[in-house]
């Protein structure tokens, strides 16, 4: 039985609520005449920790005059690295031009320990200027899509491939995603997650090394490395074109259903 919150996060997410007729008043959730997802159950949560990242602002945060570029540090290289040296090290990161324009480093946050992992693109406006990932509207649809299947935000650890937002939020470059890459690697790393979840087409490009669209890598259960991972659209994308939030809600299931040990 869906709780009166999990039937909001559900209706904000655009996904339509019915009853069975022959059901004695079961609440279900039909996504297509196709495809019908199961609901989910009100599922066992994952133990945590609830060790929560703090945000940061960069030691080099002061945006530097084109007259007076300052040189890209070296890489440091975070393999090896134990959550406190990391946090620091990437917060000071030099290593590509996205340190000029940040306000922030946008590192990540959430349970150090989590089973769920959230891997998303870049930060933007918002990101940058709280020094957080997935805030904003994006981060608050995402946070109902997270409530739809009984988690919240502080029971999964959520990171991006970029930990600068790129200027504009324009697409991130090739050799920014190459430099800023051993954050993440490290990170996922020192969290082990059971499942990952990336979300949008970067994410998902990076993570798995492919060209294929979101909507040909979704409803698979792909691995990073020996991490099974699960594709979905990215909650900004789910804004622009709600009409897709049913397929985000299938691929929520999935993944759920993945972190329970439970796909056939
Ligand atoms: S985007 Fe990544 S590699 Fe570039 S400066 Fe920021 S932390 Fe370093």
């Amino acid at each position: 039985m869906l709780d009166a919150r999990r039937r909001d996060c559900l209706r904000d997410m655009g996904i339509t609520l019915w009853v069975r007729r022959e059901a004695p008043a079961r609440d279900s959730v039909s996504v297509s005449q196709e495809d019908p997802p199961p609901v989910v159950a009100d599922a066992v949560l994952p133990e945590k920790s609830l060790l929560v990242e703090s945000t940061f602002t960069a030691s080099a945060a002061a945006p530097v005059s084109a007259m007076d570029p300052v040189p890209l540090a070296p890489v440091v290289d975070p393999a090896g690295l134990d959550w406190d040296d990391l946090v620091t090290a990437a917060v000071g990161c030099r290593a590509c031009s996205l340190c000029e324009t940040r306000t922030r480093t946008v590192f990540g946050v959430g349970d150090r320990n989590a089973r769920l992992m959230i891997i998303g693109e870049a930060p933007g406006a918002e990101e940058d200027r709280q020094g957080e990932p997935f805030v904003g509207r994006a981060g608050q649809l995402l946070d109902r899509m997270l409530e739809a299947i009984g988690l919240s935000r502080d029971q999964v650890y959520i990171a991006n491939i970029l930990k600068c937002r790129p200027p504009g939020n324009r697409d991130p470059r090739a050799e920014e995603v190459l430099a800023c890459r051993g954050w993440l690697d490290r990170q996922i790393a020192l969290v082990q997650p059971e499942v990952i979840l990336s979300v949008g087409g970067v994410a998902a490009k990076n993570l798995l090394e492919t060209d294929e669209a979101v909507g040909r890598l979704r409803r698979r259960v792909h691995h990073y490395r020996e991490t099974p991972l699960c594709v979905t659209y990215h909650p900004a994308y789910l804004l622009r074109r709600p009409e897709e939030k049913a397929k985000a809600w299938i691929d929520l299931q999935m993944m759920w259903r993945e972190l329970q040990g439970d796909v056939s």
